[in-house]
């Protein structure tokens, strides 16, 4: 037997430490003290560790279990699927029917001509697919010169050569190839230069700055997330999608939005892009799309781009294995099901209503809570030593770490981020979370914030 559900925590540990090297974890700290929560099961937004300690999800673990833990439906779906056809190839024109269903209903709820899409295993090979597609498509219109990616500070995009080299987030870029030729940084949300006004400070750094410094016949395409995620829950000003779109659209360059976290309902929209009536050219989906219970993601593209493919006949070398992976696809259909069946995406609107509500309580019954920002079950909030005057944390202190342990002793799991001085704590549960538990989060926050005081 494998020894599943058999071994003590302190014998997973001795494992774990031994042969199991961490995604984006301290190696020396994790080879001292081993995993920090072996998790065992989860139901609806709580999670239980191997000891039976329970806890709130409040992040849908990375942003992904947007229906919560258990859901039976989705565990059929797979079963289902898998007994019926485990896997078959999407390459030389072979299909599958739950990938051909998922195109369709993708489709059908994404804003715009969106149409067509191409599946991909994640985020990362979605926005790589993207950035492949944007310069294949420019080969075909005879425009091989556009090739640059232009991309924001702070953005994040994943971590394949491509999307690390994209994303803007200093330690990721550590020996990779993010200063690969081709691959463009632009300040974040520089709303009036992006707007053409040249007395802005920022003009130059800024995505038109750039555009203009490398000539616009060079650029392939613009990849911004609506929201920037792992960059900090960092909302752009309001017009600043529309800005980019129509800078994209004075230039002909493709836009390309980052939906990995956004897509399917997380910001109390269908996708990010739908709160500011924006059509981006391309539209990288992952996460959301199956709830985490499957490996999947996709590039949703316009006709535009099709139909250029199309007149073309030329094949573009691309395809992952488990590229429209059936299993995948069938959890993908039976998510956007229950999303549209159960309401999910307005569920998402209004207790995001709520938890804005409730974070903006803390702000102001707590002295070192400010910058609260959300949409939908989306939010972040800023801890500052001194809001009024605005003085940070030192560094050393690392506040927004001791305060997230903090909700975790409360039984809350929530995610910080410290790049450059930072301390930001980001919410994201699951969209089928209730109002009482919405009020049981910022409870738990609150007692928290009396333990960090
Ligand atoms: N893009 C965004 C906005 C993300 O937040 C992430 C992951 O967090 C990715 C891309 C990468 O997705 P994946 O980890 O599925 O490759």
């Amino acid at each position: 037997t494998n020894r599943l559900g058999t071994l003590t925590r302190e014998e997973l540990a001795e494992i774990d430490i031994k042969h199991y090297l961490h995604p984006t974890t301290p190696p020396k700290a994790h080879y001292l003290s081993g995993p920090s929560t072996i998790f065992s099961e989860g139901k609806g937004i709580y999670l239980k560790d191997v000891e039976g300690q329970e806890r709130i999800d409040g992040v849908s673990m990375l942003w992904n279990v947007n229906l919560g833990y258990g859901n039976e439906e989705l565990a059929e779906a797979a079963k289902h699927q898998m007994v019926k056809l485990a896997y078959s190839s999407s390459f030389s024109g072979q299909s599958n029917e739950p990938a051909i269903l998922l195109a369709q209903k993708v489709a059908s709820l994404a804003p715009g001509d969106l149409n067509v899409c191409f599946f991909t295993s994640g985020g990362s090979e979605s926005n790589d697919t993207a950035f492949k597609l944007a310069r294949f498509y420019w080969k075909i219109k005879g425009k091989p010169e556009r090739t640059k990616i232009i991309s924001l500070e702070q953005s994040f995009h994943g971590v394949t050569v491509g999307a690390t080299s994209a994303t803007g987030i200093e330690g990721f870029q550590n020996f990779t190839t993010s200063n690969a030729p081709n691959f463009l940084k632009a300040i974040a949300h520089a709303l009036n230069a992006e707007r053409g006004d040249k007395s802005d400070p920022n003009y130059a750094r800024s995505i038109r700055g750039v555009i203009e410094a490398e000539g616009a016949d060079t650029i392939a395409a613009v990849i911004v997330e609506p929201i920037q995620g792992a960059g900090g829950v960092r909302f752009p000003p309001e017009g600043y999608l529309q800005a980019v779109r129509k800078l994209c659209d004075e230039h002909g360059i493709l836009m390309i939005a980052d939906e990995v976290i956004c897509g399917f309902g997380r910001t109390g929209k269908m996708f990010g892009v739908d709160n500011w009536d924006v059509v981006p050219d391309l539209l990288c989906v992952a996460k959301g799309i199956s709830s985490g219970y499957a490996h999947l993601g996709a590039v949703i593209m316009r006709e535009h781009i099709r139909e250029a493919f199309i007149l073309s006949d030329e094949m573009m070398f691309h395809g992952f294995t488990y590229s429209g992976h059936p299993m995948a696809c069938a959890v993908g259909l039976k998510t956007l099901e229950i999303l549209e069946r159960d309401n999910i995406v307005e569920n998402s609107r209004l207790r995001g209503e709520e938890l804005l509500k409730g974070l903006k309580y803390l702000e102001s019954n707590h002295k070192h809570v400010t910058q609260v920002r959300g949409l939908g079950l989306l939010a972040g909030i800023e801890l500052l030593k001194d809001p009024e005057t605005g003085v940070p944390f030192d560094p050393s202190e690392h506040a927004a770490a001791k305060y997230t342990d903090l909700c975790m002793d409360l039984g809350l799991q929530l995610r910080y981020f410290d790049w450059k001085g930072t301390n930001t704590v980001a919410l994201a549960p699951p969209l089928i979370i209730t109002k009482t538990q919405v009020e049981d989060i910022i409870n738990r926050m609150s007692d928290a914030l009396k333990a960090f005081e």
